[in-house]
């Protein structure tokens, strides 16, 4: 196993929980592979087939992610090859089922489309194992699912006694069982690796999308530039992408584009720019995704809140692959979290829709975290971390902390009052004094709360509240479409100590 890693991929060591893998595959049994990006994945399912000289099939979701793969597996002398789902390449399949290929990829639709004939012939010549990478696609509760995956089953009744490898970098527990029964796998070699990627500092801003607000961002980005490292910006929109990319081409900071309304020509090509060093900053949409193996990238800078934390970990994990120092930067406005009715239009039934709204929460919870965002994360994917991580901006301190005793008792009363039964808006339309029709029609006009709030504007109560939310005074609770907040145990407890003696102020951190 050393000698074919040193020979075929230029390393001298595996490294953590590679061996062992390799050695359960090589032994028949199926494995569960969920380890950080960048963690060395691939080389669990590309270094059997070398061993045993038979061929490994390899699941994989996207083309350019093949056709990646594929490239630098042939430049190590590695007979690989791929297999799409609309193309009908004769040579390649004949050369499969022959058994010439070490390492051959498709997507499952292809894999579902190929006659009996095939596999059967691929089985007589020699199959080492099937490979299902981010296989967290399997699962309805995974940030990424997708419905061809779901089938990969069926593959089990053709490839008896061959070893499943599913392979993922994010998987909740959730998740992890949904893989395992989805492809029925037989007490599997289960690896959780660390999620955790000590190399990045993650920090978090809220923004306004105001002139002044870019402006800023162009600064700090042509600080980053200085050395003339990589930067990957993510937009939500395809227009933001364009706004952003002028304003850091006008500062003179060589920058290129990605996103999906590109043609495929256009997207390669501003693609190898970047990973030649020819562009410096990459502005682009979450098309911009898996695949991309850029091991120096330095910064990744969010601007708007991802639609979960697992693609947010995924896609700020694009940077500091090479183990080097990196930042990963969220903007967030608070319009962002209007989308959450958008992405969940996305979902085909109630289990979906569920799911979609439970991660983009968490994205918006970790917006607004006071406490350890390292924590909080590997919290969410089930790692227990002991203790705070010293290299984010909660635990290095950079936020202000402010006593909102009084407001958050006026903001949290008045929620109670109003029975708990609404989003933020109505509470804080009767702080503001409000005479809406609705308020008039639940008589909220008589509360003795009703207009104590007029000293802050709306959007100021509104941040109140996500600070409460994200410091579970206050608790969202999802009926159908519609969220509401209402006041947390915690929230209650704060407001009888509040009203009798007021000893303990509370005090908030906050964005500067
Ligand atoms: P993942 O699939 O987990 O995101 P990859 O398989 O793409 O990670 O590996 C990430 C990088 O680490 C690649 O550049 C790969 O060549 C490198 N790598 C993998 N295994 C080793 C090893 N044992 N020693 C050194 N580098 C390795
Ligand atoms: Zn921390």
């Amino acid at each position: 196993m050393e000698a074919i890693l040193k020979r075929y991929f230029g390393y001298s060591h595996f490294r953590a929980y590679q061996k062992e893998i390799i050695q359960k595959i090589l032994d028949g049994r199926d494995c569960l592979v969920v380890m950080a990006t960048g963690s060395g994945k691939s080389i669990c399912y590309q270094i059997p087939p070398l061993v045993k000289g038979k061929t490994a099939v390899v699941i994989s979701p996207l083309l350019s992610l093949m056709q990646d793969q594929v490239m630098s597996l042939k430049q190590r002398g590695i007979k690989a090859d791929y297999l799409g789902s609309t193309q009908t390449n004769r040579s390649v399949s004949t050369d499969a089922e022959k058994g010439s290929l070490d390492i051959l990829y498709m997507t499952p639709e292809k894999a579902y489309s190929l006659p009996p004939s095939f596999w059967t012939n691929l089985l007589n010549a020699g199959i080492c194992l099937l490979a299902v990478d981010e296989a967290h696609c399997i699962s309805e509760w995974g940030h990424n699912f997708r419905k061809e995956y779901k089938q990969l089953h069926v593959l089990r009744d053709v490839l008896v006694n061959i070893p499943f490898v599913a392979l993922t970098a994010t998987a909740t527990e959730k998740v992890q069982s949904d893989i395992i029964g989805s492809l029925m796998m037989r007490d599997p070699y289960i690896v959780i690796g660390s999620f955790d990627r000590q190399n990045l500092f993650y920090g978090v801003k809220s923004c306004n999308r105001t002139t002044s607000f870019l402006e800023e961002l162009v600064t700090e980005v042509s600080n980053y530039n200085a050395n003339k490292s990589s930067t990957i910006i993510y937009c939500t929109t395809v227009k933001d992408t364009e706004q952003i990319c002028d304003l850091l081409t006008n500062a003179g900071i060589r920058t290129g584009i990605y996103h999906g309304q590109m043609g495929s020509k256009a997207r390669e090509e501003s693609h190898r720019s970047f990973i030649r060093d020819e562009i410096h900053v990459m502005v682009a949409t979450i098309a911009f995704g898996m695949g991309i193996d850029k091991p120096d990238v330095r910064c990744v800078i969010h601007y708007g809140c991802p639609k979960s934390l697992e693609s947010y970990y995924q896609e700020s994990g694009r940077c500091g692959r090479d183990g080097l120092p990196s930042i990963c930067w969220l903007y967030y406005s608070r319009s962002d979290f209007a989308k959450a009715d958008f992405y969940c239009s996305e979902a085909q039934n109630e289990t979906q829709r569920k799911a979609i709204m439970q991660s983009f929460m968490a994205a918006q919870k970790y917006c607004f975290l006071p406490t350890c965002r390292r924590k909080f994360i590997l919290g969410y994917f089930g790692e227990k971390s002991i203790s705070d991580c010293g290299n984010c901006d909660n635990c290095k301190g950079t936020r202000k902390e402010k006593d909102l005793s009084r407001e958050s008792v006026l903001l949290l009363s008045c929620i109670k009052s109003c029975g708990g039964r609404w989003g933020l808006n109505m509470p804080i339309d009767v702080l503001r004094g409000s005479r809406s029709r609705k308020i008039l029609d639940n008589n909220y006009e008589e509360l003795p709360l009703h207009g104590l709030g007029k000293d802050h504007p709306a959007n100021w109560w509104k941040a109140l509240g996500d600070l409460l939310i994200a410091n579970d005074f206050l608790k969202e609770n999802l009926r159908n479409e519609y969220r509401s907040v209402s006041v947390s145990l915690k929230g209650l407890q704060f407001l009888s100590t509040a009203n009798t003696v007021h000893e303990t102020p509370l005090v908030l951190a906050i964005t500067p």
